[in-house]
């Protein structure tokens, strides 16, 4: 491709919403244009990157097995109500009325439509497993678009669904895909890790994240030092803390602890460390009000929470409702005298704690030397801690550390839950009807294209991974209104093409700082500059994206040249 018969105009201006540096390179690189928040049209540079992007999702998911098909963005709201998501799935769920008011939805993901196609077709034992896929555009109307293509709200997925007779042939099915993620992230020149994870609202027993390891991931992620355990925070099981002290229980007291509304001021005005305070939060649910006491210092996972409960919606509650169950402002609630009727469950984080300091339930008021058993008895503890760095492994002795990430792949083991109540059945080898058990598998196109450009780039612009490079090859003519040197480019660059390489030619009529600049922007890793001086010589310069180190060799030799840098480097 020419660059004067391409669509391709950079900018050397970042848009002010542009965070990360993917988004900032995307935009700058004139690969994408934002169309409204959280929506983008792709660029013809952008599209190539994409269309690369998921030619090697379709290779893997296709030598797994998967077949590939292609469902609507616009649901009937009837299938998500079968589901029962309609009323479940919350505002990112953008919701339509056609002419004839009836409801639909912008499909955020196609379990229910995947559901009804196999329902409709499947019968019998014989015909399973199944594994169906599509590359498609989701959209959710996500609370906070950002980061470019990262979090979008209309975006580009890959999402497949398997169907099974039993659990068994699911997990093998759930193998496989987890293989073919590594070896597509692998392709993609990722550095990665499979993180156990949250179901979230798309629900089932098991899930896997696959995480790109980046200081501006939006997810955070726990591994341990000495074993492979590695989890999403989201879902991460704390292993109790460990616990220094053995004292001899005080006496309770009460003190007076005017204003002390936080943790630190209680800690500070009774001169205590934050981890000797239990701190009580009051949370209102869709199955009323609970109460967690916790470790002062630290904080409560309320996926874990609301997963342990089994409700849909969980907050803190308001005042009022804080006042009425604990008979003290917001601050002051502790297990110590708190309500009888209110359901409170401790984190195994205070469990061992003695002579705690907690909440009064009287307005500037706590008690020190708190001790279970003897002051208050809980009959339900729970692990809902909110695991951080250095704590320790639920599985050996060694030490969890947290890092970022960007969650670019989520696969589940989905069970029956949409196979029993949408009804899709097959007769077993028994000649009896049973719910097909279904995985499903995701990955964001788009996310996994920028999560490339965080772990690759310098303060230039992009360096591909060249399996995902818009082109893969770049004839830089220094001087087009040379007719040597507009010649001999002209015919390099016909001759990689000839050879079916992938080659982008900056023709343009510009200056040499202009091209350079563009070239390290747009990242192509591999570049062949032709200027006059060097062509008197008879001389090309060769270079890598990378360490942008030159060689120069005779131009006879250059194809030849650019075909080895590029098996080296070659998937
Ligand atoms: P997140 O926790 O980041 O919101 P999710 O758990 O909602 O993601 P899934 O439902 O598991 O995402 O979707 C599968 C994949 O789709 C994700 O792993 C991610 O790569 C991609 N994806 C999800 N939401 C977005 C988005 N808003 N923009 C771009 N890609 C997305
Ligand atoms: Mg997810």
């Amino acid at each position: 491709m020419r660059w004067s018969k391409f669509y391709l105009f950079t900018s050397r201006e970042i848009p002010q919403d542009a965070e990360v540096i993917s988004h900032q390179l995307m935009a700058k690189a004139g690969m994408i244009r934002k169309v409204a928040a959280g929506i983008y049209s792709y660029l013809p540079l952008g599209w190539r990157s994409l269309t690369k992007m998921m030619a090697i999702v379709r290779e893997e998911m296709n030598s797994a097995g998967a077949i590939e098909l292609s469902m609507p963005s616009v649901q009937p709201a009837e299938l998500w109500q079968e589901s029962g998501r309609w009323s479940l799935y919350g505002k990112e769920l953008l919701r339509i009325k056609d002419r004839h008011e009836r409801e639909f939805c912008f499909g955020p993901t196609h379990e229910e439509v995947v559901t009804d196609i196999v329902r409709r077709d499947v019968k019998s034992y014989r015909q399973l497993p199944l594994t169906l896929y599509q590359i498609q555009n989701k959209f959710r109307d996500e609370i906070r678009p950002r980061f470019g293509l990262m979090r979008g709200r209309e975006f580009m997925m890959k999402d497949a669904y398997s169907f099974h007779t039993d659990a068994e042939s699911l997990g093998e099915v759930y193998e496989s895909m987890r293989l073919a993620y590594c070896r597509i992230f692998e392709r993609c020149g990722l550095e990665y890790s499979m993180v156990e994870a949250d179901t979230g609202a798309i629900g089932g027993s098991a899930s896997h994240e696959f995480m790109v390891l980046a200081k501006t991931g939006e997810s955070a992620v726990v591994s341990c030092d000495r074993c492979d355990y590695a989890a999403n925070v989201e879902k991460a099981e704390a292993r109790g803390l460990p616990v220094t002290s053995t004292e001899e229980p005080r006496a309770l007291s009460e003190e007076s602890t005017p204003g002390a509304t936080s943790v630190e001021d209680v800690a500070r005005l009774l001169d205590i460390p934050t981890s000797k305070v239990v701190k009580t939060l009051i949370y209102k649910t869709d199955q009323g009000l609970i109460g967690i006491a916790i470790r002062g210092d630290r904080e409560v996972n309320e996926i874990k929470l609301a997963n342990y409960l089994g409700v849909n919606e969980l907050a803190l509650a308001n005042e009022e409702s804080v006042v009425e169950t604990s008979g003290a402002p917001i601050g002051f609630a502790g297990p110590i005298g708190l309500a009888k009727d209110l359901r409170l469950i401790g984190d195994e984080s205070v469990r061992k704690l003695t002579n705690f300091a907690c909440g009064a339930n009287r307005q500037d008021f706590h008690f020190t030397n708190g001790n279970w058993g003897r002051d208050v008895d809980l009959a339900e503890w729970a692990d809902v801690l909110l695991v951080t760095d250095g704590d320790l492994c639920p599985h050996c002795d060694g030490r969890l550390s947290l890092a970022r990430g960007i969650e670019v792949g989520h696969i589940f083991m989905l069970g029956c839950k949409y196979s029993e109540v949408m009804g899709c059945t097959f007769t077993n080898d028994r000649g009896l009807p049973e719910p097909m058990t279904m995985g499903c598998y995701g990955l964001g196109i788009g996310r996994t294209v920028a999560a490339a450009i965080e772990q690759n780039h310098d303060g230039d612009g992009i360096i591909w991974p060249l399996p995902l490079a818009p082109f893969q090859f770049q004839v830089i003519s220094l001087n087009p209104d040379d007719s040597a040197v507009a010649a001999a480019s002209d015919s390099l660059y016909e001759e990689l093409l000839g050879d079916g390489l992938d080659v982008f030619y900056d023709d343009r009529d510009a200056r040499p700082g202009v091209k350079f600049k563009d070239a390290d922007l747009i990242g192509t890793p591999l570049r062949v500059v032709l200027g006059r001086r060097s062509l008197a010589d008879g001389l090309v310069e060769i270079s890598m994206r990378r360490d942008r180190e030159k060689l120069l060799i005779p131009v006879g030799d250059a194809v030849a040249k650019l075909k080895e840098l590029y098996a080296a480097e070659g998937p």
